[in-house]
């Protein structure tokens, strides 16, 4: 039969997929709850016959298609949903393009609340790069060699934390220079965010998951009190269920119950490394940190200010930073500059993430990761799919509702 687009006027800059994806239009939100409401099959031929001529919709649209939507859009798929991530310009562009992509699980730093989770998420890395790579055939560049602490600044949270002499720091990184501190070893690894989300997004492709990027959702439509769909400038979307992953623009969404995100600005630049196996080990220490790809570049960060949506690079910062690393290993003071770049981090007022359920019916979030993005993707994955689901989620995540702000 034939194929009617229900939304002619759409952007041309839209790559969604005409592939057809059956759904029942009045279907609960609860995708678990989707046959107990009397939907019938996708797979059954009359109702695609009927449905598929009148209107395409999806079980869940996702706002934003970074490394956290995208994921989430995975796990959902798992579980047979039909999802369409709805990104306004480029996926994995913004803060999922600008990480460092360290998993610092052990770090005091983490806000308390958030241990718990990050520990688990940690844990979780290696299964969900293990099949984000293998969906994908792309490398992400998980490294776990550990990081080396040069900043005395706090007791790690990981127990297997070592110190080290300087005769021990030399064998592990001859390159540094002699600390004049404690220096520790503490076992966590990184990854490159740019192929994370890479892997994820054509894992994703690979699923059926759609992807409309060049779309920035204006709204959320809501009907009856509950949230039916997106809107964007020249089209809407209908879904089921709708998840707003739109990082540090997450409290942009009209139509919504507020959510008070806002950007905080990193500065990073990358430079080449001097020699092969010049560097093993992520580095934190005073003024910067660095962190070693398989590739030989060395990623240098990073700046959190505040600076709104500003995303430019300041030259003198990015020397100064530069300077911090060349102090940490001499030799990165004449290593040759690839790249300089800013990005945006998802903060919150009390530095938690947003998870949960609003007070819109069908309407959910997961965004405001702030500095801990990277590192929380597994179990933000996983937990939002529970949630969306309507099953009970595996840890408790009421410190991180919506409704903390009264959404
Ligand atoms: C310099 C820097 C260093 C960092 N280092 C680390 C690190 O080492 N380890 C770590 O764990 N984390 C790190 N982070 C934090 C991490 O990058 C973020 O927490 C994480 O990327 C957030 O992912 P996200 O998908 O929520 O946001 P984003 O990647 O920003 O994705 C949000 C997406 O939503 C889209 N969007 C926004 N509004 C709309 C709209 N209206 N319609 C459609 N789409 C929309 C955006 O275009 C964007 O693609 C760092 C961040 C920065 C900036």
């Amino acid at each position: 039969m034939r194929y009617t687009n229900p939304h002619p006027n759409e952007e041309p800059a839209f790559r969604v997929q005409r592939k057809q994806v059956l759904r029942c239009a009045q279907h609960d939100n609860a995708l678990g709850l989707r046959a107990s409401a009397g939907c019938p099959l996708r797979t059954d031929p009359k109702f695609s016959a009927i449905y598929n001529a009148v209107v395409k919709t999806w079980d869940v649209a996702i706002v934003g298609g970074g490394i956290i939507g995208l994921s989430l859009a995975l796990g959902l798929r798992k579980h047979g949903a039909a999802v369409l991530v709805v990104e306004r310009r480029k996926p994995g562009g913004e803060a999922s393009h600008a990480a460092a992509g360290m998993l610092a699980h052990c770090d005091p730093h983490t806000p308390e609340k958030l241990r718990s989770l990050a520990m688990a998420s940690a844990q979780l890395y290696p299964e969900f790069v293990h099949e984000l790579e293998d969906e994908s055939g792309q490398q992400v560049d998980l490294r776990r060699e550990g990081s080396i602490i040069l900043d005395g600044n706090g007791q790690s949270l990981c127990r297997d934390a070592q110190p080290l002499n300087q005769q021990q720091l030399a064998k592990l990184e001859p390159c540094l220079a002699d600390a004049a501190g404690e220096a520790e070893f503490w076992p966590e690894a990184s990854v490159d965010p740019r192929a994370l989300s890479a892997a994820a997004l054509k894992a994703a492709k690979h699923r059926g998951i759609e992807i409309a990027s060049g779309a920035a959702v204006t709204a959320v439509q809501v009907t009856q009190g509950r949230a039916t769909g997106v809107k964007t400038a020249r089209t809407h979307f209908p879904a089921a269920v709708v998840v707003n992953c739109a990082g540090a623009w997450a409290g942009q969404i009209a139509g919504t119950p507020p959510l008070p995100t806002r950007p905080v600005k990193g500065q990073m630049l990358s430079v080449i490394a001097p020699r092969r196996n010049f560097l093993r080990h992520v580095v934190r220490g005073p003024g910067a940190y660095l962190v070693p790809r398989s590739d030989g570049r060395i990623l240098i960060g990073a700046t959190v200010e505040e600076a709104g949506f500003d995303k430019r690079t300041d030259p003198s910062i990015i020397q100064s930073l530069h300077q911090a690393a060349a102090n940490l290993a001499p030799e990165l003071g004449q290593a040759r500059m690839l790249e300089a770049w800013a990005g945006l981090r998802p903060g919150t007022p009390d530095n938690l993430p947003i998870l949960g359920a609003t007070c819109l019916p069908g309407y959910f979030v997961a965004a405001g990761h702030f500095r801990d993005g990277i590192l929380l993707t597994p179990i933000t994955a996983l937990l939002m799919t529970q949630v969306v689901r309507g099953a009970k989620p595996e840890f408790d995540i009421s410190a991180f509702s919506p409704a903390r702000f009264g959404s």
